[in-house]
């Protein structure tokens, strides 16, 4: 999920544990806002953060950032590198540029030993090629508000991924992302709201937030043909494992 500095976050975490969930990680998408994400973590309860250069920001990566990240991940509830990824749909940055920042921070990830958050869109060639050159043995990733297909879900999982579903599960024209997650073993399943984007049914076209976390797990577990609670305890344990938090639902 993201907050803007200008949300009601007290407000919107508040909302959020009403519903249930109770833990949150909220994801840093360039260096202008690692700061606020990093802060709110440490201000909330079960509030995380991740930090990141979303691939739309690509083009202001330069290499000497790495150490203000690298300075982030050290504080205790900064659990995860990301976004990190490939969007070659708007290309609002360059692809070369994006392809040089994302190696950088699995590189990152990888040398902190923290799980990274992938952003994938019409991307999968490179983003995957550029994983698996860098993949080592124990890399945590996840690849959030997953729309790709059967056959590259498969290709993720033989990388040890995780795989992320949003409120587009519940979109009627989702069929082929419902199909994805039958791909996907229970173990590497993940839920996210990717707030305030893609809100679930019935709340679609509104701005998403994490109260509506439910509305997803309730249409995964009903596709997965599990109880709610099952659910609820898979995708707990799951990102547990995957951040390396305790929790009692994580919203991404
Ligand atoms: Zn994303």
């Amino acid at each position: 999920m993201h907050l803007s500095p200008d949300a009601d976050c007290a407000g919107f975490f508040a909302q959020a544990r009403e519903q249930g969930v109770s833990s949150f990680l909220l994801a840093g998408t360039s260096l202008q806002n690692a700061e606020f994400v990093c802060s709110l973590a440490a201000a909330e309860e079960g509030v995380y953060a991740a930090v990141g250069l979303h691939p739309h920001e690509a083009q202001q990566f330069e290499a000497s950032h790495l150490e203000q990240y690298a300075a982030f991940l050290q504080r205790p509830k900064v659990l995860a590198v990301g976004e990190a990824g490939l969007d070659y749909h708007y290309n609002h940055s360059a692809p070369d540029a994006q392809r040089l920042a994302f190696s950088a921070f699995v590189q990152l990830a990888q040398d902190k030993q923290k799980a990274l958050v992938v952003h994938c869109r019409e991307a999968f060639d490179d983003c995957y090629a550029i994983v698996k050159e860098q993949w080592r043995s124990g890399l945590r990733f996840v690849l959030h508000s997953f729309t790709g297909t059967v056959p590259e879900a498969e290709k993720w999982l033989e990388l040890d991924a995780y795989i992320s579903f949003n409120g587009m599960l519940t979109f009627k024209k989702a069929d082929n992302i419902r199909q994805a997650l039958q791909a996907v073993p229970l173990e590497k399943l993940l839920l996210e709201t990717d707030s305030p984007y893609l809100a679930p049914v019935p709340y679609r076209g509104k701005s998403n937030c994490s109260a509506y976390l439910p509305k997803i797990a309730e249409k995964m577990a009903e596709l997965k043909g599990l109880p709610l609670s099952e659910i609820a305890r898979i995708t707990n344990e799951n990102a547990r494992r995957l951040f390396g938090i305790d929790c009692d639902s994580v919203s991404n």
